[in-house]
């Protein structure tokens, strides 16, 4: 049994059983052994591979991305930088380099990142430390100064507590994270009826609220609207309204039952994007996609940067950049897997209103 198995078993005998939510946030962010307080949790050692992980390319396209958005607001100075849970720093370090070729860009960055884990933040300091621009570190994104700001999220998201409300005798019950007879951690039903969530649906039917990741969009989309900006939210998830849970727990590239070891596997839940897009709307902003992942990268040149790097690669290396390009857009392989990164994950921009439509995502009537 994890350590912080026992001191939730322990908040529960005493104060009953928790929401689902308050279980994540203890397992993820507990200040002694929360998951991401005390490990590295990607690449090959960890549990998760993320995208800038699986190519350079991936970054470098979204500091190009920045430096085109930052023209169209046209060029303040400072532009605060920001990125949400950067995790090893290697999104913002390739990132960075690619801006190289906009020096007026890179002189105007104000970098802020935005992270929890302390082991994190030493990789991202270690990252970035040739770039030579002065980074601050903070664990809220409130404490990001005021003006402009261009702020990228790539798996941050999905890292936010979720709540689950289930349909049982025609009222919708939370779903509570209890113990069995034996003392085991395991989920129950809240007894009273949470009302305010509409008719309920057929009975066992699950509804997964992101109300954490919506408050945070609020807040951000918020601040983009009234001092101008924009945000990259890039991430697995669904468009459109529906049921079910999406809750997965992942341990050493397995996936793992959310209950059994708290602060030693990763807990996500897939990003509901309709849910955003609304949030974001109502705080006054402009919206745009969601669309694949495979989409974006391919709008943005994927495929032109890879022919490039190509070009000075020996055949070990073309067969590296192949793999990554397929596992990033889903583009390549022989039968387009719906699961693949190209398909499951979707990129939304978040711009003020009025301002132009980022680069990778559609022109209305285009
Ligand atoms: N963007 C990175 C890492 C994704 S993993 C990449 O693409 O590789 C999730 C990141 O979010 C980690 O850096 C994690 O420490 C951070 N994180 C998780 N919850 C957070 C929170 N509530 N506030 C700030 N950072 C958080």
């Amino acid at each position: 049994m994890t350590a912080l198995a026992t001191l939730i078993k322990e908040m529960i005998l005493h104060d009953g059983p928790i929401s689902l939510d308050r279980y994540m946030a203890l397992a993820l962010a507990h200040p002694e052994h929360g998951y991401y307080k005390a490990r590295m949790p990607i690449g090959a050692e960890g549990d998760f591979v993320t995208a800038p992980e699986i190519s350079q390319m991936f970054g470098e396209l979204v500091g190009l991305w920045a430096v085109e958005v930052w023209h169209g607001l046209g060029r303040p100075v400072p532009l605060r930088l920001v990125e949400l849970g950067p995790g090893r720093g290697t999104l913002l370090a390739d990132a960075l380099r690619a801006a190289k070729v906009a020096p007026e860009f890179r002189a105007a960055l104000d970098l802020h990142l935005v992270e929890t884990s302390e082991i994190l933040r030493r990789h991202q300091e270690h990252a970035i430390a040739s770039c030579a621009i002065a980074a601050h570190w903070h664990a809220d994104i409130a404490d990001v100064p005021r003006g402009p700001m261009i702020a990228i999220a790539n798996e941050f998201f999905d890292c936010l507590p979720v709540r689950h409300f289930v349909s049982d005798a025609g009222a919708w019950h939370e779903r509570l994270v209890g113990l069995d007879a034996e003392g085991r951690l395991r989920f129950g039903l809240s007894a009273e009826p949470e009302l305010g969530l509409g008719a309920a649906a057929e009975a066992g039917a699950i509804l997964e609220l992101g109300i954490a990741a919506v408050r945070v969009m609020r807040d951000i989309a918020g601040r983009i609207a009234t001092q101008g900006g924009a945000l990259l939210v890039i991430d697995y998830g669904y468009d459109g309204a529906r049921f079910g849970e999406t809750l997965q727990a992942s341990r050493r590239h397995r996936s793992a039952d959310p209950l059994e070891a708290p602060g030693e596997a990763d807990l996500t839940a897939h990003v509901d994007f309709e849910a955003m897009r609304r949030a974001a709307l109502s705080a006054g902003a402009a919206v745009h996609g969601p669309v694949t992942q495979g989409e974006f990268l391919s709008r943005l040149g994927i495929f032109q940067r890879a022919a490039t790097l190509r070009r000075h690669a020996d055949a070990a290396q073309c067969a590296a950049i192949d793999a990554a390009l397929a596992r990033l857009t889903g583009c390549g392989s022989a039968t387009p897997d719906p699961r693949s990164m190209g398909e499951l994950f979707k990129v939304l921009a978040v711009t003020g209103p009025g301002a132009p439509v980022p680069p990778g995502f559609p022109v209305e009537g285009s």
